[in-house]
């Protein structure tokens, strides 16, 4: 009898993982709370250590397809425009880290995952919100190896046996509740205003084809193309503490929007300017757990290391995590000790991410004086190629990490 593996959540951690068991041949039933499957009009950026994943999995070039490759990251001061650093991505990463870095709209790589997932046949089943599970031990019978060792419960009663629980269920994970006791995610005291633009609203050129980041006093702003250039996508961070709601839909007040960036770059005002709306949202995190795993339950992505996306790794974690949790599986029959061993690859290096993610905010927010000293060295130096350098180092330790090399 095959092991039958159930994930909680069809977001891009629940489908990747999905996608990832399925190609090695387990048996995979995915069960989504929405009844409708998909994710929100934003974007995201794919670094190259998440992209070795999908290398493997076979769908990096449908991604590729349906992305934009920028060509460098570049950090600004969010008047004058002066650059702190540049980190050339495009080629150059392509060559260094083996693998591509891309923008890509989340929509677009839900229905990549999806399709896979479909051609593999992984069963998804909407509408069906995981509440609870429970370890039967009694169920145990060397005599009859049709008895699963694991029952799941849904919202609606319902219940289901299992081999295998994975909780893909997001930041406020009830897998991860059921496992480790009620722990809520904490609110970060920052918001983030996020929105997507047609590129022919603008004067052509006026959004440089880079990932940009501006940084200023409480806040920051990112901007970059998706869709070979046809979007823009935006998001405003601002330290906030008058909004705590954690909804991907909640809209935001394009006005007051404006307001909190009137006096930025043009190239920051004039996109806000040919915006019509935006959504906003309260960003929470965690500080990293010493445990995922509990027998035959394991925990993936933002259930259990949600982390600040001023780093944009959060789904790449979940991307990584996929990889080594479908490899632990299936190099190992005792289930226990596979995910033992999951979690063991894993903790240490998400749990360094989420921290210096944390970090990056007291920088790009220039929230204290040795955040300020250290945005006018790196100004300083950046006419010398210096801070380029600095910055390069301080990534290689996220995009130069390839899992599949590392488990290979
Ligand atoms: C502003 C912002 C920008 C970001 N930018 C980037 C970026 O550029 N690059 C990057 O790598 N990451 C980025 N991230 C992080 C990234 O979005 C998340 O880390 C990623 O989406 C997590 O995926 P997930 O599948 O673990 O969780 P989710 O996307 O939250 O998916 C969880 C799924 O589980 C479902 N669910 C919840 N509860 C249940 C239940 N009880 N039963 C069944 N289903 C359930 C939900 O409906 C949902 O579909 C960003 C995040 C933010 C906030």
């Amino acid at each position: 009898m095959s092991k039958k593996i159930v994930i909680a959540g069809a977001g891009i951690g629940g489908l990747c993982a999905a996608l990832a068991l399925a190609k090695r041949g387990f048996q995979v039933a995915v069960y989504e709370q929405s009844l409708h499957l998909g994710e929100i009009g934003a974007g995201l950026q794919l670094s190259p250590n998440a992209m070795h994943v999908l290398q493997v999995l076979g769908i990096a070039d449908e991604a590729k397809a349906k992305a934009f490759i920028p060509a460098s990251a570049v950090m600004r001061h969010y008047q004058t425009g002066k650059k702190y650093f540049t980190v050339p991505l495009a080629d150059t990463a392509r060559q260094k880290y083996g693998a591509n870095y891309l923008h890509i709209h989340r929509a677009d790589l839900h229905t990549v995952l999806k399709c896979a997932c479909e051609k593999l046949n992984v069963s998804i089943h909407l509408g069906q919100a995981i509440r609870s599970y429970q370890h039967c031990p009694q169920n145990w019978d060397p005599n009859n190896l049709t008895l699963r060792n694991l029952t799941i419960q849904f919202e609606n009663s319902e219940s289901l046996e299992a081999d295998v629980l994975i909780g893909a269920d997001g930041i406020k994970s009830h897998v991860q509740s059921c496992m480790l006791g009620q722990t809520p995610a904490e609110f970060t005291g920052q918001v983030a205003w996020r929105g997507v633009v047609e590129a022919n609203k603008l004067p052509k050129g006026l959004i440089q084809s880079n990932a940009n980041l501006w940084v200023g006093p409480g806040k920051h702003f990112v901007s970059y193309y998706l869709r070979g250039g046809d979007l823009i996508n935006f998001v405003a961070v601002q330290e906030r503490t008058d909004w705590q709601k954690e909804s991907w839909n909640e809209p935001g007040d394009i006005n007051e929007l404006r307001d909190t960036f009137k006096g930025w770059h043009p190239e920051v005002t004039e996109l806000l300017g040919a915006t019509k709306s935006c959504f906003l949202w309260a960003l929470f995190d965690r500080q990293p757990l010493t445990q995922w795993t509990d027998r035959s339950v394991a925990l993936l992505g933002d259930a259990c290391h949600p982390m600040l996306p001023f780093l944009a790794q959060g789904a790449a974690m979940a991307i990584e995590d996929s990889y080594a949790l479908a490899h632990c599986l299936a190099n190992e029959n005792d289930t226990q000790t596979a995910l033992k061993s999951y979690q063991n690859i894993r903790l240490t290096r998400t749990s360094n991410i989420q921290l210096a993610a944390r970090k990056n905010a007291g920088l790009y927010h220039m929230s204290s004086p040795l955040a300020q000293a250290k945005l006018a060295v790196l100004s300083g130096l950046s006419n010398l190629g210096i801070s380029d350098r600095v910055a390069v180092n301080k990534l290689d330790f996220i995009y130069a990490y390839n899992i599949v090399e590392q488990l290979n």
